[in-house]
């Protein structure tokens, strides 16, 4: 079913600006989705195909891959395109939600990619603005737990402001999405259009890159390779993971929920926190390894704890995580014994 029309937050000015395609009712609603071939992108662009949309994907695959979505490859409602999103982009026809999910998001990734991820951030998410108001779209962008920075207040609710460090080495990520989030809710207010910000917390499952840096797949990986396990710091500090399909299944739920709160920023994660030995214990027990750890010098302006408090989500989506990590934990560990023994 296309979406309805939702009801609008009360705005300053008009909106004047978004001029919504004109379609036929019995038309599938049409999504786009940017960095669609990423982990979490490719994950969303399976779940809208099964739901019943048309999808476009726009990628540049400077983290993403086509292995992420080659098995969609001659489905007649899926569609690829390969470009930067920080350029201008231009698309036929309708669209009725748009998913903003380019970026860099390890790390590793970000330290390596520092202005893309900064250009990703603004310039692509002010392309993806544009268009999503040109063409009467729903925007969703996909922030992080990283606006908190390493947080004071703990767990972290939406209402917090955050503790960033703009000029250390993650400065280049937290800042492009809390930009995003400026820039997202200035549209909102300015041009009316209807936004959706999502705070996504560590998410893990099948897709991730093996080599992304990330403490999933290092842990894992080193497991199954009988290798050390390498825990940054003394491995007091936590972290709450979240498996993908229950995270990109609270997205869906936030993209099509309405109201006069839609457009406030969500958190999407999993409360249930471990600290970063007992997560290596945990990966040690799943892979049956003998792995041991080791531990190596902690990042800097690496967050000490970070758990999401998802009362928002809970009650604007009816919505909350069912997957526990050791269930999570079967089809990640399979996915990256298919990599790594390939
Ligand atoms: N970490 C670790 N060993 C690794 C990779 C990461 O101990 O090989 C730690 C890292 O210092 C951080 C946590 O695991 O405290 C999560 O790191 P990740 O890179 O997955 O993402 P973050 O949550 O920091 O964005």
């Amino acid at each position: 079913m296309p979406p309805s029309p939702s009801p609008r937050k009360a705005v300053s000015k008009p909106r004047s600006h978004a001029k919504p395609t004109r379609r036929r009712s019995s038309d599938k609603p049409v999504s786009v989705v940017t960095g669609g071939a990423g982990f979490l992108g490719s994950h969303l662009v399976d779940l809208l195909l099964a739901r019943g949309h048309r999808v476009t994907v726009i990628d540049n695959l400077i983290t993403g891959s086509t292995d992420n979505i080659q098995h969609l490859a001659g489905n007649p409602d899926f569609r690829f395109i390969k470009q930067d999103v920080t350029e201008y982009l231009y698309l036929d026809g309708p669209v009725d939600f748009l998913w903003h999910f380019a970026s860099p998001a390890s790390p590793i990734d970000y330290l390596e990619l520092p202005i893309q991820t900064l250009k990703v951030g603004s310039l692509g998410t002010h392309k993806a603005l544009g268009l999503a108001m040109t063409k009467g779209a729903r925007f969703l962008i996909t922030s992080t737990s990283e606006v908190y920075g390493d947080p004071l207040v703990h767990p972290q609710t939406e209402a917090y402001w955050g503790n960033v460090n703009p000029v250390g080495p993650r400065g280049c990520y937290d800042e492009s999405k809390r930009f995003a989030e400026a820039l997202t809710m200035a549209y909102h207010r300015e041009h009316g259009v209807d936004t959706r910000i999502v705070r996504i917390f560590n998410t893990y499952g099948p897709r991730m890159r093996v080599e992304d840096g990330r403490v999933v797949p290092a842990f894992v990986s080193q497991a199954l390779r009988g290798k050390p396990i390498t825990v940054f710091g003394d491995g007091t500090q936590t972290r709450s993971f979240c498996f993908a399909s229950d995270l990109i299944e609270g997205i869906y739920r936030l993209m099509m929920c309405t109201g006069a709160t839609a457009s406030d920023p969500c958190n999407i994660g999993n409360p249930h926190e471990l600290t970063m030995l007992q997560f290596a214990q945990e990966i040690i027990k799943a892979t049956g390894s003998k792995s041991r750890i080791i531990h190596k010098p902690l990042p800097q302006d690496d967050p000490k704890q970070r758990r999401p408090d998802i009362t928002r989500a809970r009650k604007l989506l009816g919505w909350e995580p069912a997957i526990p990590l050791a269930d999570g934990l079967v089809p990640t560990i399979a996915y990256f014994r298919s990599k790594i023994t390939r």
